[in-house]
């Protein structure tokens, strides 16, 4: 879209407001909003300035100006507003017209960027699948601030016990019977459907929406596959229309990967393949689920950078409390046609020579996604430039139940780390392959790894509940 097409959906959609966004560290979104008829031509030259100093994990008080540069390919009209506003992607840029190299966005598009350098293929596409809770009230337990929340949900009403309001109707998901049930158990299809009706407005093209396995009301919608940056915007547009859409039905959706103990967590598996031109590149017909070498080279290099890859596809404390045994999320580093206990699995159920891809189950939606999947591709062109065989490093293909294997067997498996700290120590050791183009730099490294050093501290230091239950009575 040009600069002028943009102009023209303002005067022909009667936009009061334009809305220029950009996102943090954490892939946070945030806005300014201009009167539409202080938008012209030059303001997607110039951009619109910012305090840097006042986001999270930018830029330090003494050089605090920061300039959002608009891409008119990124624009939507949004479906909440009062008034009428159109929503733009920004890139930052420093005051001096520079790239910001700790703007996730760009951080996206030089990966891409990257990618036509390498020779491999021109194109990389991206498809999450973004899992979600909608809760019925969110309680801010203790009043001390961060300290922890208590959710609850109708469609759980059974297990808990709680008394109804109008009495208690039955038709209850059971526990972890939450996959595909029609209503009355499923009380939530309206709520999907309406964010689907506004996802496709926003214009992403939606396959398909269920409900998820968890007892309280999980969700999981998926929209097609896209190139790197443009699946990241289309993240951050579906999880702004889930959040809003569950606020206008008076109830409230999360993307925190383990809200409930005992309970399946939300994940945000990542389909990834690579194309040159119309050429499929991970399709080989009658290999081991039809995978290229070069397929199996970008899962060796997926999994052998995992430690260190999972600090930003699961940058989370709460991240590894989802990737524990027994909830389908990954807790092995190994490859596997159909089994959902491996970290990488191979969809091979209606799979066309195209459609042939890889999907990494570790990842969840505290990911920042640009971030994310621009490191994804980096592990994986890293292990195609280095061939590295994932079939010689133990890391499968593995068809069995690893959940079900022997103590022996298991030992044999690597596991992903077992806390956001781990994670950060194995990033700290192992980030030269992020450095690959210049995509990431040292310095952004750096002061990631204190960022969220920080956090997981913030954490760690903060009393929790079941000190309480194991403890009090000391
Ligand atoms: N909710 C599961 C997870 O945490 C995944 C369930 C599924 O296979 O879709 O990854
Ligand atoms: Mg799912
Ligand atoms: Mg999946």
């Amino acid at each position: 879209m040009s600069v002028q097409d943009v102009l023209k959906v303002i005067e022909e959609n009667s936009i009061e407001y334009v809305d220029f966004r950009f996102v943090d560290l954490s892939g946070k979104a945030h806005h300014i909003t201009l009167p539409a008829t202080e938008v012209e031509e030059e303001t997607f030259e110039n951009g619109v300035a910012f305090d840097g100093s006042s986001i999270p994990g930018f830029r330090g008080i003494e050089e605090s100006d920061m300039v959002m540069l608009p891409d008119t390919e990124s624009t939507f009209i949004d479906p909440f507003t009062a008034h009428p506003t159109l929503n733009i992607m920004c890139n930052i840029h420093t005051p001096e017209g520079d790239r910001y190299d700790r703007d996730p966005r760009s951080i996206a598009q030089k990966a891409e960027e990257f990618l036509q350098t390498t020779g491999v293929g021109t194109a990389a596409f991206f498809a999450p699948e973004s899992e979600f809770f909608i809760f019925d009230d969110v309680r801010y337990e203790s009043g001390q601030q961060s300290s922890f929340y208590a959710v609850d949900s109708e469609e759980a009403a059974w297990n808990t016990g709680r008394k109804e309001e109008g009495g208690n109707l039955g038709f209850k998901v059971r526990q972890k019977g939450g996959y595909v049930p029609v209503a009355p158990v499923d009380t939530q299809q309206d709520i999907r459907s309406e964010i689907c009706n506004l996802l496709a407005d926003a214009g992403l093209r939606v396959e398909r929406h269920h409900h998820e396995v968890a007892t309280a009301g999980q969700g999981e919608i998926n929209f097609r596959f896209d190139t790197l940056t443009k699946t990241a915007d289309n993240l951050l547009k579906y999880k702004y229309i889930v959040h809003n859409t569950a606020r206008q039905f008076g109830k409230v959706a999360t993307f925190m990967p383990k809200p409930i103990f005992g309970d399946n967590g939300s994940g945000m598996h990542v389909h990834q393949s690579i194309f040159d031109g119309d050429t499929p590149l991970f399709y080989e017909k009658g290999s081991y689920a039809n995978l290229s070498e070069t397929a199996l080279h970008y899962i060796g290099g997926i999994l052998h950078h995992a430690p260190a890859l999972i600090a930003l596809t699961n940058p989370s404390t709460n991240s590894f409390k989802r990737l524990v045994p027994g909830y389908e999320a990954p807790v092995n580093l190994v490859y596997s046609k159909g089994n959902r206990s491996a970290a990488v699995r191979i969809p091979v159920a209606a799979v066309t020579p195209k459609g042939c891809r890889i999907e990494f189950r570790t990842p969840d939606s505290t990911a920042n996604p640009y971030l994310a999947f621009a490191a994804m591709l980096l592990a994986g062109l890293d292990g195609i430039k280095n061939k590295i065989d994932p079939r010689k490093l133990g890391y499968g293909p593995l068809d069995k139940n690893i959940y079900d294997l022997s103590d022996a067997d298991k030992a044999e498996i690597r596991s992903v780390p077992a806390s956001l700290e781990e994670a950060l120590d194995a990033l700290e050791a192992d980030y030269e392959f992020l450095l690959q183009g210049d995509v990431f730099s040292e310095e952004f490294i750096h002061n990631y790894l204190s960022f969220k050093r920080d956090e997981a501290k913030s954490v760690s230091i903060r009393v929790h509940p079941h000190e309480y239950s194991l403890y009090f009575d000391c």
